[in-house]
């Protein structure tokens, strides 16, 4: 017990010398038990700096990059917010505890079915759904903010009109290799973009992403 508390700490401490100050974001990480998102064989890797493989040939994020990304979203109490890429469910685990109203969608069943399972068991009281993810989520649309997790070849126009006036989107955009963080702002003057840092995320596979 006391051990696990250890690598938590250390973890959070990490994330802050990295540049992580949004202490609500490392309260988050230190609260959200990462072991119940990963397979048994790997908890001792759970509060590691590293992305980790689930199953189907996906991965939860490096805690760095969902501190960062969170951070960037800068999430509000009772903020709505839709995630594309529900993946273990660890992104939106971090939004709930944070207050907001939680929209995630996958494209893989299995991992849908795993979250749903997890995510009710830990208390998140999040809303998920099987679908292409690049298409947004319609029937609760318009959203605060919209949370892309895998990486896109572009910005889905489905994305950035179901966001609301003044809402913000963040997405990796790139390559199959790297991808840059944009935040984009919508505003009735149209979009404007800003840019972050590079990341390597599995691709965002669909209608308005890549063919594989
Ligand atoms: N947010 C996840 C977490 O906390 O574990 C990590 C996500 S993983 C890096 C990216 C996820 O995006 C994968 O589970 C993948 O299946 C999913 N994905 C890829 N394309 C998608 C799409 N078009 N719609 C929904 N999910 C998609």
């Amino acid at each position: 017990m006391l051990l696990l508390e250890e690598e938590k700490r250390k973890l959070v401490e990490g994330l802050w010398n990295k540049g992580i100050k949004d202490e609500s974001v490392l309260k988050a990480i230190y609260d959200i038990p990462r072991e119940k998102f990963i397979s048994d064989a790997l908890r001792k890797f759970a509060y590691d700096d590293n992305a980790l493989p689930i199953e189907c040939a996906q991965t939860i994020s490096q805690p760095f990059t969902v501190a960062y990304m969170t951070q960037v979203l800068n999430v509000k109490p009772g903020d709505k917010i839709l995630e594309i890429g529900t993946g273990s469910g660890y992104q939106a685990a971090v939004l709930f505890t944070l207050g907001a109203k939680v929209f995630s969608v996958e494209r893989i069943e299995k991992l849908y079915q795993n979250a749903s399972i997890l995510l009710k068991e830990l208390g998140c009281n999040i809303s998920l759904k099987l679908d292409d993810g690049t298409l947004g989520w319609e029937e609760f649309a318009p959203y605060d903010k919209i949370i892309v997790t895998a990486g896109a070849p572009d910005i889905p126009a489905h994305l950035i009109e179901q966001l609301k006036d003044n809402g913000k989107l963040i997405i990796p955009v790139g390559d199959h290799e790297t991808q840059r963080l944009l935040e984009i702002t919508k505003s009735e003057k149209g979009i404007s973009k800003k840019y972050y840092d590079y990341f390597k995320f599995v691709p965002l596979i669909g209608e308005e992403g890549w063919n594989s």
